[in-house]
């Protein structure tokens, strides 16, 4: 039986999407934690500037969207008033990732009308598997409060990192996200950042055979149970045009040091395209970023030759087997 084809979501001309990371504290210490505190530093945005920022990057000629995130993003007191000042400054769509711990009774501190998604970060269908990567204890506490939010009227989604570890057990969330109430699948795949950078990578990644033997199938499976599946596109096929979002698109990864990535695969490394410093967004000069995405290689995605090698196969006479794709570049199958 043939598979549904997933739309290719391309980058969208004149949407901007804003990741802004509030703290880069967090509860939990996940063994595939990309929070890297050196690089990103350990500061909490202010309530002042949590509101300023918002200002700086809320454009009304555009679609503008945010991503709180952090860290934990609910172990900061003022989240529940960011949401609402993002909603009234006319940010498109607001959304809150959370590890599930939802802090500062979170759930009674929103309307259901300023947060347009929640996400929750569960990375297996059973206490053994995803407590063996998240710690002891957090998948009751997260799918208990995955169920009140659902029982509350939030829009909810659901994170799920893919590596190694726990690739065997994703088709079994597919019953589990329909029974609570889950609207939006997003099934991610492991980077090679953080925690997982520092300590052995090649044993968290997957290869082409692996994901695309796994994934496709069980975004079809949860879209005929009603849920949208979103999933990196990751490797592109023959002819498929390459595009890196860091040309194209306007995507800004905000931490709490002020620095402004483009690209998520650069947040380990000191070359952050822009920085905020004054209340302004200040472009920086030398080996940043920016001038990497300007380069054309047959790989595809430059930083992921740079940096994610054992992506790459290569035939006899040296040409790339495939390209990959831009880390950004999702695909998305429809609940159906
Ligand atoms: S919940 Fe997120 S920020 Fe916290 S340790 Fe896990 S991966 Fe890191
Ligand atoms: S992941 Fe690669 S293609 Fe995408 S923004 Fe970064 S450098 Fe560009």
């Amino acid at each position: 039986m043939s598979l549904p084809q997933a739309k290719t979501v391309g980058f969208k001309r004149g949407e901007r999407n804003i990741f802004f990371h509030i703290l880069t504290a967090c509860n939990l210490s996940c063994r595939h934690c990309y929070i890297n505190p050196k690089e990103q530093g350990t500061e909490t945005v202010s309530r002042e500037n949590l509101e300023k920022w918002l200002k700086l990057f809320q454009d009304d000629r555009k679609e503008t969207n945010v991503i709180f995130l952090g860290g934990e993003p609910t172990m900061h007191p003022d989240l529940p008033h960011a949401v609402r000042f993002a909603k009234e400054l006319g940010y498109s769509s607001v959304t809150v990732d959370t590890n599930g711990f939802l802090f500062h009774d979170f759930l009674a501190n929103v309307k259901t009308s300023d947060l347009d998604f929640l996400s929750f970060s569960l990375d297996g269908p059973t206490p053994e598997i995803n407590d063996m990567l998240r710690g002891d204890g957090v998948f009751q506490t997260c799918t208990t409060n995955l169920r009140s939010a659902v029982a509350s009227g939030f829009n909810v989604s659901l994170i799920y990192t893919v590596s190694r570890y726990n690739i065997d057990h994703l088709h079994k969330m597919v019953p589990l996200l329909a029974a609570w109430g889950v609207k939006r699948f997003f099934i991610q795949v492991i980077g090679i950042r953080g925690k997982t950078a520092i300590s052995d990578a090649d044993t968290w990644q997957l290869t082409p055979a692996e994901w695309l033997a796994k994934i496709p199938g069980v975004a079809a499976d949860a879209a005929a149970h009603g849920i949208t599946a979103i999933f990196p596109k990751v490797y592109l096929e023959p002819g498929e045009k390459f595009e890196c979002a860091g040309r194209v698109a306007e995507n800004y990864f905000i931490f709490p040091n002020g620095r402004v990535y483009q690209c998520p695969l650069c947040e380990d490394y000191p070359v952050n395209g822009f920085r905020i410093a004054e209340n302004r967004l200040i472009a920086n000069t030398g080996i940043t970023e920016t001038r990497l995405f300007s380069l054309d290689i047959p790989e595809g995605c430059v930083i992921n030759k740079l940096l994610q090698t054992e992506n790459l196969s290569y035939d006899a006479a040296g040409k790339p087997l495939y390209k990959i794709s831009c880390c950004l570049l999702k695909q998305e199958l429809k609940g159906r």
